[in-house]
């Protein structure tokens, strides 16, 4: 028996958003309008590729934006959460879906020592290149309308969930953990005996809670988080009822 634990990354494992916190590495921590001004819907990356190229131009390199992401805060009870899960990993697969990128998230988990708890860490390929620019890449191509361009997190849990059943692992449940509007696509393809954890008060929740019951196309179980107290407190339950049954 094993169940797949499925992160978000930014607002759910942190508390912020690491490509809006970047921003800080700007001069008077704030980009030029005609910049902030440049975002087309679903084109994220490409966004965010004129950001890190300008950040470039303006001197601001691997060493200081590295310093300014490790002081990103933890969201409250996520320590607690993912050292209770490192410390049951016979029965729990724990991996990342994000959009954010890999170098940031690599930087972040490293520096608390929390990478260790992931077994995969799917989000958008990145790397600085020769002059020092962080240079970030679209995931995938995908055939979704739903998600933006660069990545379809449906289609990345659905690949991971089909390469572990050939590997013969098959998840007694998923949970699946998240804060934003591109949760909502992933969370549809839970099944009923699966359990979607929306944070209280952000974009997959409110986004769920405007379904009417006719039209919603969520099968699994929603339970609302604000901390990750209480998606602790919720695994303990998970394992005491596995145990009894
Ligand atoms: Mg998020
Ligand atoms: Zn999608």
């Amino acid at each position: 028996m094993k169940f797949l634990l499925v992160f978000d990354f930014d607002h759910t494992i942190i508390d912020d958003n690491s490509d809006t916190w970047i921003v800080n590495c700007a001069p008077g921590r704030k980009l030029p309008d005609v910049l902030r001004s440049s975002y087309e819907r679903g084109k994220w990356t490409e966004y965010m590729s004129r950001v890190f190229h300008y950040l470039g131009d303006q001197g601001v390199r691997a060493d200081e934006m590295k310093k300014m992401m490790t002081a990103i805060p933890f969201t409250a009870g996520m320590h607690e959460l993912l050292n209770f899960i490192a410390q049951r990993k016979h029965m729990f697969d724990c991996i990342v879906i994000s959009d954010s990128n890999v170098i940031f998230i690599d930087w972040i988990l490293k520096g608390s020592s929390l990478l260790g708890v992931f077994d995969a860490i799917f989000t958008n390929p990145a790397n600085f290149d020769d002059f020092g620019y962080l240079v970030v890449q679209n995931f995938h191509a995908h055939l979704c309308s739903e998600c933006p361009s660069n990545l379809c997190k449906r289609k990345i849990l659905e690949e991971f969930v089909d390469v572990q059943l050939q590997h013969g692992v098959q998840y007694t449940k998923i949970v699946y953990i998240g804060d934003g509007g591109n949760d909502l696509c992933p969370v549809k393809f839970l099944k009923k005996n699966d359990v979607a954890m929306p944070r209280e008060g952000y974009e997959l929740h409110r986004w769920i809670m405007q379904m009417s019951p006719e039209h919603a196309s969520i099968r699994s179980y929603i339970i609302v988080w604000s901390t990750g107290f209480e998606i602790l407190s919720y695994l303990k339950l998970l394992l005491e009822d596995s145990f009894e049954n």
